[in-house]
C-alpha cells in the first residue's frame, strides 16, 4: 500500500529539490502517494498567508510530510512559515544527524552524531521583556524583591522555563530513537552545574528516564566541554539531546564537521505528525539554475523513510548516496575539490546518478 505524504516544494531552490527528492524516494521501491500542498512566499498572494489552513490539514491527517526550504522575507510582517509549523502541529523534536560521507570536503573522519534538540521550550519560549519598557520594570521589580543579587533596572529580560513533562518527552524520544537505530549511546547536554533549577532539572528528568534504557549508555556532559570535544574527538559522541538552545548551536557545529549545510538532514517530530527537511534555507540566488546540492534534502527523506518504517530503503538510500558522493563524478558543483570544476553536475543529474545505483 502507498504511504500518503504530504509534500510542500517550498519556494527558492525548494521546488528544484524536493523534485531530485521525490524520484529517489520512489526509485527505493517504495510506493507514495503525494499530496502536494503549498506555502512561502510564492502562494502569500493568492492565498493571503504562507501558510494556507489546507498545507496544515493535509499534513494533520496524513501526519507526515516532506517539505523544501521557504524564505521568510525581512520586515513584512510574515511569520516564519517554519515557526508556525513547529507551533501548529507540535513538533517538539528537532532531529538533525550529521555523518561522515567519504568524499566530502571536511577537516573530520568518522563523524556519526545525532543531536535530539528540544524545540518548545528554554530561553527560545519567545518570553521576553524589552528593556526600559513598564514589563520589564515590573518583572525586574518582583524578581528583586525575590533575592539579596539585585538585577540592573535598564536590563532586558528573557525567560528560560524547562518543564519535567517537556524534558521527559524529548528525552525519551532521544533514547527511543537510539534504541529504534541500534544506538550505543545517549549524552545529555546542559550547564545543570550552574542552572540547578533549569538545566539541572533536565538532568536529572534524564537520569531517571535512561533507567528504562538499560542497553544505552547515558552520558552527561556540559555543553562547554562538549564544544571541546567535538572538535578534538568527534567519533567518540553518538545521540546528543539537549535543551533549545544548545541543541541550535550544537547542531550547526555538528552540521560543520561533516561538511556543511548542503549535507545536513533534519526533522521536526512531534507526537501527532512529523515534518522533514533540509536543515539549510532556501538559497534563492540559485533559484531555477538546476544547480544546488540535493544531499541534505535526500537525507531528510532517507530519516522519513525510517520514521515510516522503511529502514531497508533508507538503508539502500544511504549506500547509493555515499557511493556517489565517494565516486565524485556526477556531484554538484560544491562537492567538488574545485567549485568552477566544469564537470560538475546539476540537481537533477545527481539524483539521476543515485537513482541509477538503486536500480
Ligand atoms: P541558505 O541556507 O539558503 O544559504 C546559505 C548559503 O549556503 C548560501 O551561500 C547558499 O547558496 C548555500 N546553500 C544553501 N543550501 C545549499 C545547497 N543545497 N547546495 C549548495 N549550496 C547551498 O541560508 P540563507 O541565505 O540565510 O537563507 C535564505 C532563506 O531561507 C531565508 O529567507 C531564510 O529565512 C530561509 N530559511 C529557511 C529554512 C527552512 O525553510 N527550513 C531554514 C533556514 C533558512
Amino acid at each position: 500500500m502507498a504511504y500518503r505524504v504530504t509534500l510542500i516544494p517550498g519556494d527558492g531552490t525548494g521546488p528544484e529539490l524536493t523534485e531530485a527528492t521525490r524520484r529517489v524516494l520512489e526509485a527505493t521501491g517504495v510506493e507514495f502517494e503525494w499530496e502536494v500542498r503549498h506555502a512561502g512566499v510564492d502562494v502569500m498572494e493568492e492565498a493571503g498567508t504562507p501558510l494556507p489552513e489546507e498545507t496544515l490539514a493535509s499534513i494533520k491527517r496524513n501526519k507526515v510530510a516532506l517539505k523544501g526550504p521557504i524564505t521568510t522575507p525581512i520586515g513584512i510582517g510574515f511569520r516564519s512559515v517554519n515557526v508556525a509549523l513547529r507551533h501548529e502541529l507540535g513538533l517538539y523534536a528537532c532531529l538533525r544527524p550529521c555523518k561522515t560521507y567519504v568524499g566530502v570536503r571536511s577537516r573530520y573522519e568518522n563523524v556519526d552524531v545525532v543531536v535530539v534538540r528540544e524545540n518548545t521550550e528554554d530561553l527560545y519560549a519567545g518570553i521576553e521583556y524589552e528593556a526600559g519598557t513598564d514589563d520589564a520594570h515590573a518583572v525586574i521589580e518582583f524578581l528583586n524583591t525575590k533575592q539579596p543579587k539585585q538585577i540592573a533596572p535598564t536590563s532586558g529580560i528573557s525567560i528560560k522555563p524547562i518543564s519535567p513533562e517537556g524534558t521527559e518527552r524529548i528525552v525519551r524520544y532521544a533514547f527511543e530513537h537510539a534504541r529504534a537505530a541500534g544506538r550505543r549511546q545517549v549524552a545529555c547536554i546542559t550547564k545543570a552545574n550552574i542552572m540547578k533549577f533549569t538545566d539541572g532539572l533536565f538532568l536529572s528528568v534524564f537520569r531517571e528516564v535512561a533507567a528504562d534504557y538499560p542497553e544505552i549508555e547515558p552520558r552527561e556532559t556540559l555543553v562547554d566541554a562538549l564544544c571541546m570535544g567535538l572538535v578534538q574527538r568527534p567519533e567518540e559522541f553518538d545521540v546528543l539531546v539537549l535543551p533549545n538552545l544548545y541543541g541550535d548551536i550544537i547542531s550547526d557545529l555538528t552540521a560543520g564537521l561533516v561538511g556543511g549545510l548542503g549535507v545536513a538532514p533534519g526533522a521536526n517530530i512531534g507526537a501527532e505528525s512529523a515534518v522533514f527537511e533540509a536543515t539549510h534555507g532556501s538559497a534563492p540566488k540559485y533559484k531555477g539554475l538546476n544547480k544546488v546540492n540535493p544531499t541534505a534534502m535526500i537525507l531528510s527523506g532517507k530519516l522519513m523513510l525510517e520514521h515510516i518504517g522503511e529502514r531497508d530503503a533508507a538503508a539502500r538510500l544511504d549506500t547509493a548516496v555515499a557511493a556517489v558522493i565517494a565516486e565524485g563524478q556526477s556531484v554538484t558543483y560544491d562537492l567538488k575539490a574545485r567549485r568552477d570544476d566544469p564537470t560538475a553536475v546539476g540537481t537533477a543529474e545527481y539524483a539521476d546518478a543515485i537513482i541509477d545505483k538503486l536500480t
